[in-house]
């Protein structure tokens, strides 16, 4: 059976704890943590665990963890971070922007 990771994904290696990273929760299916080049304070990043590349990779089940948990999030960084705003963004492609293909959500706080 094909194993849904790949050794050198940034990502993927947070998921297995290979690599450091400031987690904030997990569930079965999604990993949140502090973005390493957060563009304001509190910025955080919601990964799905098996590795998939974007959204149009997940089934039904993962896609709905994932904006569970991006809710999840958002209400954290409304508690302590106390933004003017959240902002929520997910890039699929490098033409989207994209620079890490494991599929993340960016929620971001603004002022
Ligand atoms: P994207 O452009 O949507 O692919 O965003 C990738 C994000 O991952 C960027 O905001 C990076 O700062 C962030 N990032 C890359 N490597 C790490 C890492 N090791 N730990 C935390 N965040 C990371
Ligand atoms: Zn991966």
């Amino acid at each position: 059976m094909k194993e849904k990771r790949e050794d050198n994904c940034v990502f993927c290696r947070i998921v297995r704890g290979e690599l450091p990273a400031t987690v904030v929760f997990e569930d079965e299916a999604t990993l949140a943590f502090m973005d390493i080049g957060s563009v304001n304070p509190g910025h955080m990043l919601v990964a799905a665990k098996p590795h998939v590349a974007n959204l149009q990779g997940m089934e039904a089940e993962l896609a709905g963890a994932m904006f569970r948990s991006a809710a999840r999030a958002a209400k954290a960084i409304e508690a302590v971070f106390r933004p003017a705003g959240i902002s929520v963004y997910q890039a699929n492609g490098a033409a989207a922007g994209q620079t890490v293909f494991h599929a993340h959500i960016h929620v971001l706080p603004r002022w």
